[in-house]
């Protein structure tokens, strides 16, 4: 048995992405991409828009042929497999249900492909409808639907057959913010429970941090950075990501010198996090570990309070460094014009490309 294991060798990466390039015209919406995606990764891929996100998930689907380069599924080029038989569950923004069928016809659709039987279809769709919350909703009209409710009968119908792949192209932009974090909440159980490789496209970077195994930050076209939510955030390689995935104090053009545990080499910028920046009186006693820290002495511009956080703009020399605080009971408060100190770690401070 091992040697066969051996004999195998890797198992194939569910999905794979070979230096695939789609032109329009003389614009490259998709430039030299190569991607990896294992067995039941959920992967978000997140950019502006018109870096390419929806075409590279076009290119997948079957939609758009590449101009160059390949897609494997299982390892096997698809270059050949037209959309509608590549076994993939499928999520729009704009819903695109069947206007004029029921909900259920429109979860019957894809297993009438599939040539199921009329008996196994309804007691598929019943299943499916119950685990959707939407039993009772089953005779109505897509139009007779909140947006909310039509966005889960899409997803329902995207995963009614069962494919191994799920794709979902800013499945929630439709939604207001509510509903868009239940929604969230949905979609993350529905992966946990079906286990299905899902890519789905946004560029709500909130969305991304919320759902994804992974996330890849997309750039005309290009791979800018790939990696964990945590990794991306905490260690993002460029000012790009860093300013696209949170919020980045560029520490440049400054009347201070800033001190880094590493070297920063040209080209490159230093960057702080807002919420690693401490703020206090110029009176405070000093921290304990205040030798590792670089403190600078600045005056509030403004404060935002925003449920349980404070955000203030501070202004150090020439330049406004944005500072984020947890409101913790009995802290003091800073106002606009007041003296304050701020202070960071030392090893707090990431270099990234500029
Ligand atoms: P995103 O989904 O990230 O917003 P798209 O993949 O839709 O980006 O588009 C990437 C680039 O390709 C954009 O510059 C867009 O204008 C261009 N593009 C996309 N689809 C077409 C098309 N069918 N014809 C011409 N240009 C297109
Ligand atoms: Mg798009």
């Amino acid at each position: 048995m091992e040697h066969d294991a051996l004999e195998q060798g890797p198992i194939p990466a569910q999905i794979e992405f070979r230096g695939v390039t789609k032109m329009y015209g003389a614009v490259s919406a998709v430039k030299d991409l190569s991607l990896s995606v294992p067995h039941g990764e959920f992967l978000t891929i997140l950019g502006p828009s018109g870096s390419g996100k929806t075409t590279a998930l076009m290119l997948l689907a079957g939609f758009v042929a590449p101009s160059k380069g390949d897609i494997l599924i299982s390892g096997k080029s698809v270059a050949a497999v037209p959309s509608f038989r590549r076994d993939q569950g499928i999520v729009f923004q704009s819903y695109a249900l069947f206007p004029h069928l029921t909900v259920r016809r429109n979860l019957e659709f894809p297993l009438e492909m599939r040539g199921m039987v009329a008996i196994e279809r309804a007691a598929r769709i019943d299943r499916m409808l119950a685990r959707v919350h939407l039993n009772d909703l089953g005779d109505r009209m897509p139009s007779q639907l909140s947006g909310g409710q039509q966005q889960r009968v899409a997803l329902a119908r995207a995963l009614i057959a069962d494919p191994p792949i799920l794709l979902l192209d800013e499945p929630l932009g439709a939604l207001d913010r509510n509903l868009r974090e239940q929604m969230q909440g949905e979609i993350k159980s529905l992966h946990r429970e079906f286990g299905k490789t899902t890519i789905c496209v946004t560029h709500d970077q909130e969305e991304a941090l919320t759902l994804s195994d992974r996330i890849v930050v997309m750039r005309a076209g290009q791979i800018e950075q790939a990696d964990t939510p945590e990794a991306l955030y905490d260690r993002p390689a460029t000012r790009f990501v860093a300013d696209f995935l949170g919020e980045a104090n560029i520490l440049e053009n400054h009347d201070f010198e800033v001190e880094a545990d590493v070297e920063q080499p040209f080209g490159s910028v230093a960057m702080i996090r807002p919420e690693r920046i401490g703020i206090a009186a110029p009176t405070a006693p000093c921290r304990a570990d205040a030798d590792q820290r670089q403190s600078v002495t600045g005056t509030v511009e403004g404060m935002i309070y925003a449920g349980p956080l404070r955000k203030y703009q501070v202004r150090v020399g020439s330049s406004l460094l944005v500072v984020r605080e947890q409101v913790a009971s009995g802290g003091q408060i800073f106002r606009p014009d007041d003296a304050v100190r701020l202070d960071w770690l030392r090893s707090d401070v990431r270099i990234v490309a500029a």
